[in-house]
C-alpha cells in the first residue's frame, strides 16, 4: 500500500549505500530545490558540536536536546573525511586481501557518517527547517560524489575482487558470505568491473539521468499547479463532507479569489473526493481531464521527451552493465529476480481483476441510468457511481467509525497485538530526549524483561514535517564490535489534538500505525552480525511485507476489541459496524487492482525495452494499455506524464513491488488464520525465519523456511473479492 507522495516509508538501503543515498532520497522527495527560503548560516562549528562527541543518554540515543540545526553539515562533512581516511588505509594494507582487512574493514568504515545521517535524515523529514534543507541540498551532490570514490576505486575494487574470487575457499559463514557477495556485487552494479571508457559513459548517462529526473519533477510540480476549477454554485459540492467543503474554500482565499467559492486543485486528497461527490457531470470532466493529461500537453512543461530519454539511457546503461534490459538489471537484486517472474504475477492478478472491474462497471453503468443519463459511463463518472452504489449495498459512513480510533488507543491496540504474538513489553520514557514535544518514546522489552530497543513515534501533522507516514531506523542492530541495540521512530500526519478534542484518526490512518509499527518491529527483532545486512536492509519487493501483514490483524474483529472503544463513552466497537467493515472490505476492488496493475504494467513495458531507441510516450502507452485489454472507463494509476515513482522517483522496474508484498503478506497472514490470529509457535518461526534475519537471506529462502513453500496467489484474490 503506498504511503505518502512518493511512498518514501522506509528507508532501506544497503548501509554504506544509505549514508550517502538517503539524504538523496529525502531531498528528492521534499522537492527541496523548488524550495526558497534564506541561505543557511553554516558555522564551521566541528569542535563543541554533539554529534561528534560520545553520546552520553540513555541507551545512547542522539542528544537531541543538544543538536542544532546547524551542527549537521560540519558533522557530516567530519564523517566523509574520517570515511576516505579509513577507505585509503585499507587500499594501502600491504598484506593481501582477506575478509576481515577488506571486507570488514569496509563494513566498519564510515561509522561516523553512518550514525550521523540516519538522524540528520530523520529530523529533516520530521521536523525541518531551512537549514536542514538547504544542508541536504549541499550534501546530495557531496554526498553522491563520496560515494562513487568508493564504488569506483578500482585499487579498492581489486581487493574486493580477490576477495571474491577465493569466497569458496574462506570458511565464510553464511552470513559472511552474504556480506560479501553483496558487497561485490554493490560495486559490480556501480559500474567498478567496466573499463575506464564504459566508466566514462556511465557517469555521464548518471549524470543526465538525474538532471533528467529533476526536470519531470519540476514539469509534474509545474503542470499540477497550474490547474484550477473554481466551483461557485454550492450545489455542485454535492454530498462533499463538510471538513473538505471549508478545506476548498480555504484554498480558493489562499489563490486570492473573493468571491463564495472553492477551489479544487490537482492533488489526490482534493481531486478525489470531488469526483467521488460532485454531481455536475462537466466540472467532473475537467477535473479528471486536467489530472490525466499532465505532462501531455504539448507545453513547456511537458514531460514526454525527458520520459523518453530517460528510458533511452537507462536501457543503454544496462546494455553497458551487461543485462537485457533496465528490468533485468533492476529485478536481479530484488527478490522476483527477473521481469519473466514479475510477468507470471501479474497475469494471475490482472485476469480476474479485469473481470469483476467489468461488473463493476455494469452496476455503475445501472446507476447512471437510474440517475437520467443516457450515455457510456466514463472515466469522470467512476468515482460518483461507485459512491452511489456504496451507500445503496452498505450504507456505510467513515465519520461514525472516528470516536473508536483515539491515536493513543490504536497505538495501545498494536502494543496489545505484538504483547499477544511475541510477549513484548513497552513502557513509556519521558527522560529521553526527544526532537519534538509530540514525541512519545517507548521502551520495549522482551517476554523475559530484558531490552529489546527504542521507538519514538511522531504521529501528527505539522509544517515542518514532510507528508506521508515512514518508519526510520536511528540507530541499527549489529554485533560486529559488541551488540548494538536497535532505536527506531515511526511518523505520521494525523491529525493532532486541539483544545478538549483529541486526536481522533480514520480507519486508513489506524490501518497506516499498523504498518508503519510492522516495520519497526523488523528493525527491533534484527538479529544479524553485520548492520548493512540488518532490519529492514532487504530488496524493495519484500520490505513491505512485514509492515502489510500487520494491516491484516487491525480489521479483525478480535483485533479491533482489543482497542477500538469510543473516546468518551467506553463503548466497545459495536458488532453492526464491525460487519459493516468486513461487508465493505471487497468493494470496488476490481476498479483499484485494474487501475494499480494497469500501472505496473505500463512500468514494465517501457524497462523490458532492450532497443534505445526513444519511444513515442503516447503511442506506446496507448498501445501498452490496448495491449493488456484495460477498458475505456480506467485508466492506469499513474500515466506517463506523470509516473513519478518510475521516472522521478526510485521505482523504476520496482512498481509492481507493492503487489508482490501484498501476496506475500496476505499468504503469510493465512498461516495465521490457518491455525489462531494469535498462534504463539507460528508467530515465533515468522519472527525467527522473517523478523530476525534482516537481509542475511535471500527474501525467497525466507520465506520457504517460514511457511514450508513459496507464496500462493489465492489469499490476495479472496482478500480482494477477485475469484
Ligand atoms: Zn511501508
Amino acid at each position: 500500500m503506498e504511503r505518502g507522495p512518493l511512498a518514501r516509508d522506509i528507508t532501506q538501503l544497503n548501509r554504506y549505500t544509505m549514508k550517502t543515498i538517503t539524504l538523496a532520497v529525502a531531498a528528492a522527495c521534499l522537492g527541496l530545490a523548488a524550495i526558497g527560503g534564506q541561505a543557511a548560516k553554516v558555522t564551521d562549528q566541528v569542535s563543541n558540536n554533539p554529534l561528534l562527541e560520545e553520546w552520553d543518554t540513555p541507551f545512547g540515543v542522539p542528544p537531541f536536546d543538544r543538536i542544532e540545526s546547524e551542527h549537521y553539515l560540519p558533522a557530516l562533512r567530519v564523517g566523509m573525511e574520517e570515511q576516505s581516511a579509513e577507505i585509503e588505509a585499507i587500499v594501502a594494507n600491504p598484506e593481501d586481501a582477506t575478509f576481515e582487512n577488506t571486507i570488514e574493514a569496509l563494513e566498519r568504515s564510515g561509522g561516523t557518517l553512518a550514525k550521523i545521517s540516519v538522524v540528520f535524515t530523520e529530523v529533516d523529514g520530521a521536523n525541518g527547517d531551512d537549514i536542514t534543507r538547504e544542508t541536504a541540498s549541499t550534501l546530495a551532490p557531496e554526498q553522491a560524489a563520496h560515494y562513487d570514490d568508493i564504488v569506483l576505486n578500482a585499487a579498492l575494487f581489486d581487493r574486493v575482487n580477490a576477495v571474491y574470487e577465493r569466497r569458496d575457499d574462506l570458511d565464510l559463514s553464511a552470513e559472511q558470505r552474504r556480506l560479501l557477495d553483496e558487497t561485490y556485487k554493490q560495486f559490480v552494479r556501480a559500474g567498478a568491473n567496466l573499463s575506464d571508457d564504459a566508466q566514462a559513459r556511465l557517469r555521464e548517462i548518471n549524470a543526465e539521468l538525474a538532471s533528467l529526473s529533476q526536470t519531470f519533477q519540476e514539469n509534474l510540480l509545474a503542470e499540477t499547479n497550474d490547474f484550477e476549477l473554481l466551483v461557485t454554485d454550492e450545489n455542485d459540492l454535492g454530498d462533499l463532507p463538510a471538513s473538505l467543503v471549508a478545506l476548498a474554500a480555504d484554498e480558493a482565499k489562499r489563490r486570492g479569489h473573493e468571491c463564495e467559492c472553492w477551489a479544487f486543485t490537482l492533488h489526490r486528497p482534493s481531486i478525489n473526493p470531488f469526483l467521488q461527490y460532485s454531481p455536475n457531470r462537466e466540472m467532473r470532466k475537467s477535473l479528471f481531464i486536467g489530472y490525466a493529461k499532465r505532462g501531455d500537453n504539448d507545453n513547456d512543461a511537458d514531460n514526454k521527451t525527458t520520459l523518453a530519454r530517460t528510458v533511452q539511457l537507462r536501457a543503454e546503461r544496462s546494455a553497458l552493465m551487461g543485462y537485457k534490459s533496465h528490468a533485468h538489471f533492476v529485478q536481479s537484486d530484488a527478490m522476483a529476480e527477473n521481469p519473466d517472474n514479475v510477468y507470471k504475477l501479474l497475469d494471475q492478478i490482472w485476469q480476474p481483476a479485469l473481470r469483476v472491474s467489468k461488473q463493476e462497471r455494469a452496476d455503475r453503468e445501472e446507476m447512471m441510468r437510474a440517475d437520467g443519463i443516457d450515455d457510456q459511463l466514463r472515466g469522470w463518472d467512476w468515482r460518483y457511481y461507485t459512491e452511489k452504489v456504496r451507500k445503496a449495498k452498505y450504507d456505510f459512513d467513515e465519520e461514525s467509525l472516528l470516536p473508536y480510533f483515539e491515536v493513543n488507543a490504536v497505538r495501545d491496540g498494536v502494543f496489545a497485538l505484538s504483547t499477544k504474538l511475541f510477549g513484548l513489553q513497552f513502557e513509556r520514557r519521558t527522560d529521553i530526549p526527544t526532537w519534538h514535544p509530540d514525541q512519545q518514546v517507548f521502551e520495549v522489552f522482551e517476554a523475559d524483561g530484558s531490552h529489546l530497543g527504542i521507538v519514538y513515534m511522531d504521529f501528527f501533522a505539522r509544517e515542518s514535517k514532510q507528508g506521508g507516514a515512514w518508519m526510520n531506523e536511528i540507530r541499527t542492530q549489529s554485533r560486529l564490535d559488541g551488540e548494538v541495540t536497535p532505536i527506531v521512530t515511526n511518523n505520521f500526519n494525523f491529525p493532532a489534538p486541539s483544545g478538549d478534542s483529541p486526536s481522533l484518526i480514520s480507519m486508513t490512518n489506524a490501518e497506516t500505525l499498523f504498518h508503519e509499527f510492522g516495520h519497526a518491529l523488523h528493525g527491533m527483532f534484527s538479529d544479524v552480525t553485520y548492520a548493512s545486512l540488518a532490519g529492514t536492509n532487504t530488496p524493495r519487493d519484500f520490505v513491505e511485507f512485514p509492515s502489510q501483514v500487520m494491516e491484516n490483524w487491525m480489521k479483525e474483529p478480535e483485533v479491533l476489541r482489543l482497542f477500538a472503544s469510543h473516546y468518551e463513552t467506553g463503548e466497545p466497537i459495536p458488532q453492526e459496524i464491525i460487519d459493516k467493515i468486513k461487508a465493505s472490505a471487497k468493494f470496488d476492488q476490481g476498479f483499484k487492482t485494474v487501475e494499480f496493475i494497469a500501472a505496473a504494467y505500463l512500468d514494465m513495458a517501457y524497462h523490458v525495452l532492450d532497443s534505445t531507441e526513444a519511444v513515442e510516450p503516447r503511442g506506446f502507452e496507448n498501445s501498452a494499455m490496448t495491449d493488456i485489454g484495460l477498458i475505456d472507463e480506467i485508466i492506469p494509476r499513474y500515466r506517463s506524464g506523470y509516473f513519478a515513482h518510475i521516472f522521478s522517483g526510485g521505482y523504476s522496474a520496482s512498481y509492481y513491488g507493492y503487489i508482490w508484498a501484498e501476496v506475500i503478506d496476505a499468504d503469510a497472514f493465512q498461516a495465521f488464520k490457518e491455525t489462531s490470529l494469535f498462534d504463539a509457535e507460528t508467530a515465533a518461526r515468522y519472527r525467527t525465519e522473517i523478523l530476525s534475519k534482516g537481509g542475511t537471506r535471500s527474501g525467497a529462502d525466507m520465506y520457504r523456511s517460514f511457511r514450508g513453500r513459496d507464496p500462493q496467489i489465492e489469499p490476495l484474490l479472496d482478500r480482494r473479492g477477485l475469484n
